[in-house]
């Protein structure tokens, strides 16, 4: 295909049962970009629906010649679906929104400026989070301060993966082996030059969340383990720490029964102290388990996504 025939810029929008928004998605994405007078394809990740959200989807990528629609074998994950969804995005630059239009659209012109300025990453960053529950914006403030305490790589807070990103910064994130995708993490471990560009988080415009609290404990373990190995070294820093106030501990007992003539008392603190080590081993076999399991789920190489089919007109010049 001629390099003029491909689009400026690649919307990509991943879809997990988001049949009751999409329309109105469609709608918004068409309008702002009409807008903006740039040439651009929306591609459309179906993270395995079950909604008719992919039926909808396969609808629109026959109708209109810059809709793609990438369909995913089942369901596998924003991460695994914005990543798929990578492969199919030919744009200079790419656009990541979610299909609940909680990412205005109506910023894209802004993000290209910034790009079109020089950025290789225009990372939009949430000024205030409506429609979201006062834990869950306490918890995302804390988990993004720890996340950024103990991985190796700075990982901005209260940026998610709203962004734009060039095409070079595409090709650099699909060449990326790894199978346990922490977007926002290898977003950031890639470098380049970044903009960031706060803005206003809208609340969700239909449909439901697909976050539950024992999910997004999950999703945020995965990114301290994915970009850093502190959590180990810390083990390891407890185990000396309670290994040296063990032979303290032991040598004042013996002491005080030399020297005091104290009989040996401590039945109860024996109990204490073991309990408390043995707890303590055990997490730190657990932590240590973590990351042999990840290594065991990284050896294996199993693809990250399976696509099952992509509607695309094969004219697909942009529009
Ligand atoms: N999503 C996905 N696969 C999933 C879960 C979510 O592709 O397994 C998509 C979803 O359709 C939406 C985006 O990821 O476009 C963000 O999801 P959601 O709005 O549920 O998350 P929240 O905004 O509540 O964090
Ligand atoms: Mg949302």
């Amino acid at each position: 295909m001629e390099n003029s025939a491909l689009p400026n810029l690649s919307i990509l929008v991943p879809v997990y049962n988001e049949r009751e928004v999409l329309p109105l998605a469609f709608e918004r994405i068409s309008q702002v970009m009409a807008a903006t007078g740039l040439s651009y394809e929306v591609v459309f990740v179906d993270d395995g629906s079950r909604d008719g959200s992919s039926l909808y989807l396969v609808q629109l990528a026959s109708e209109h010649a810059n809709i793609c629609s990438v369909q995913l074998s089942r369901n596998f994950g924003k991460e695994a679906a914005m990543s798929a969804g990578l492969h199919y995005c030919r744009g200079e630059a790419t656009v990541i929104l979610d299909a609940d239009l909680q990412d205005p659209p109506e910023l894209i012109g802004q993000m290209v400026e910034a790009w079109r300025a020089g950025a290789d990453v225009v990372a939009m960053r949430r000024k205030n989070r409506l429609g979201e529950t006062w834990p869950k914006r306490a918890s995302a403030h804390v988990y993004y301060r720890v996340l950024n305490y103990l991985s190796d790589i700075n990982i901005p807070a209260d940026i998610g993966d709203f962004r734009l990103i060039s095409a070079r910064v595409v090709k650099a994130l699909c060449a990326l082996p790894e199978r346990v995708r922490y977007m926002k993490g290898l977003f950031a471990w890639v470098g380049y030059p970044t903009t960031v560009i706060d803005y206003v988080r809208d609340p969700r415009a239909a449909g439901q969340t697909k976050w539950n609290y024992f999910r997004l404990l999950a999703f945020a373990w995965e990114g301290i383990c994915a970009f850093s190995v502190r959590p180990l070294r810390w083990v390891s820093g407890v185990g000396l720490l309670s290994a040296l106030a063990g032979l303290v501990y032991g040598a004042v007992i013996v002491l005080e029964a030399l020297v005091m003539g104290n009989p040996v008392p401590g039945y109860p603190s024996l109990i204490a102290f073991i309990i408390f080590l043995g707890g303590t081993q055990l997490i730190a076999t657990g932590i240590l388990g973590e990351y042999v399991g990840k290594t065991y789920l990284e050896s294996k190489q199993r693809p990250v996504f399976l696509v099952e089919r992509v509607v695309r007109s094969e004219a697909s010049s942009a529009s």
